[in-house]
């Protein structure tokens, strides 16, 4: 199998599992316990925190300063953020293309009587940030949070993070970042973002699954959804998973130094695939994208290793379910949605036409990924469409 859907989730690096199971056998690890061997189990954690602090380019461990949430993953991460932070009276402000764990506990809230203020995209599926300060400020009162992520997950396309750190910073309202997709494939400093909080996820940078965290700036208050005890300062109680602190904190600090090398690797990879494609499908759509008058594509900034292409005349299940047999494992839009699989709502938001958005499948390398596997990726997915379209054209 060729793996292509690594924005779904990522090969965990075999340096990760390798420290991963020392600490799995290295015996009982609750770090709360007052003895040698809890404090063991706190210090490793401790350590961790440093990693993952330099890695980010954040210190966690100044007394009022940054800290970091350890929680089950991006998911638990964005419900944190969206429930716990700024003043729960007061509205939401969040882009149309948010993930479905932002987008979906905005829902939820609003069910609740919250005010949901949405900032729209353009069609290359930028946020349209010129619309932001008006958002905030219009209705009744200000609103008292804003959610943009760093980059989506589906089209790679990246978000005008420290514009909108800016005017949240102006307005003084409460920002938060899902910067998920963006971790281990572009440079991020947490210190310089603006941001007062902070979305990742482990299994996104070649770490474990189950294990993520909120970052949260220093003197930013958030309100805890779980309780129970007094772990991580009563935000989010629960044993703490040291094996996956340990695993993540490898994860990251491996994909923020090897990021020189990986970011440009991804970007020819990702690149090879497109134009492979595209040279032999010339009207092949790659979404994030705008044709001036000759007909040229001019791309906007995207993530390194990301892909959106719309192959127009198939449809996407057809085409990931053919791909899937031919064995290349790609996506038809957030994994999170792929079950039932509804039209993409960021290709919706984005006002493409139909035609392109029931034909939209997403890739995504690696630094696992190969010239080789995407020359035979190319191959592969090729001939599914050539074959598709063709029963189409045999059905019509
Ligand atoms: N945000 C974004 C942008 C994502 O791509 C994902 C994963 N698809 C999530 C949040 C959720 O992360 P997790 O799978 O760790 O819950």
């Amino acid at each position: 199998m060729i793996y292509l859907d690594n924005n779904a989730t990522t090969e965990i690096d075999p340096r990760v599992v390798d420290v991963m199971i020392d600490v799995l056998r290295s015996g009982p690890c609750n770090a709360s316990s007052q003895h040698a061997i809890g404090r063991a189990a706190r210090l490793r954690i401790d350590d961790a925190i440093d990693v993952i602090g330099s890695a980010i380019d954040s210190a966690l461990d100044q007394p009022g300063g940054p800290r970091l949430i350890f929680t089950s993953g991006g998911t638990e991460s964005n419900n944190l953020a969206l429930t716990g932070l700024a003043d729960p009276d007061a509205a939401i402000v969040l882009s149309r293309i948010e993930h479905p764990s932002v987008i979906a506990v905005a829902e939820h809230l609003a069910a609740q009587g919250r005010e949901i203020r949405w900032m729209d995209v353009d069609h290359t599926g930028v946020a349209k940030i010129d619309s932001l300060a008006d958002l905030i400020q219009s209705g009744d009162r200000p609103a008292g949070l804003v959610s943009l992520m760093s980059a989506n997950n589906e089209t790679g396309v990246i978000q005008p993070i420290e514009q909108a750190a800016q005017i949240c910073r102006d307005l003084g309202v409460t920002f938060h970042v899902d910067a998920t997709q963006s971790i281990g494939k572009v440079p991020i400093s947490f210190r310089s973002l603006g941001a007062s909080a902070v979305t990742m996820s482990a299994h996104k940078f070649h770490g474990p699954t189950g294990i993520g965290g909120l970052w949260i700036a220093g003197g930013v208050k958030l309100r805890p959804q779980l309780h129970g005890g007094e772990q991580q300062l009563e935000s989010r109680p629960g044993t703490e998973p040291v094996p996956l602190i340990c695993g993540m904190a490898t994860a990251l600090q491996l994909a923020t130094s090897e990021l020189p090398e990986t970011q440009p690797r991804l970007s020819l990879l990702r690149d090879r695939l497109e134009q492979g494609l595209r040279s032999a499908h010339p009207d092949l759509v790659v979404h994030g994208s705008s044709r001036d008058d000759e007909g040229e594509v001019a791309l906007v900034p995207r993530l390194p290793n990301t892909t959106c292409l719309s192959f127009l005349g198939a449809d996407r299940q057809s085409m990931l379910m053919a791909l899937d047999f031919a064995g290349v494992a790609c996506s038809s839009g957030s994994a999170c949605s792929s079950g039932s699989s509804p039209p993409s709502h960021v290709l919706l938001a984005m006002g493409l036409p139909a035609e392109q958005v029931q034909s939209a499948l997403r890739f995504g390398v690696s630094k696992f990924s190969t010239e080789k596997k995407i020359d035979d990726a190319i191959d592969r997915i090729s001939r599914c469409y050539k074959r598709l379209r063709q029963n189409r054209a045999v059905e019509n």
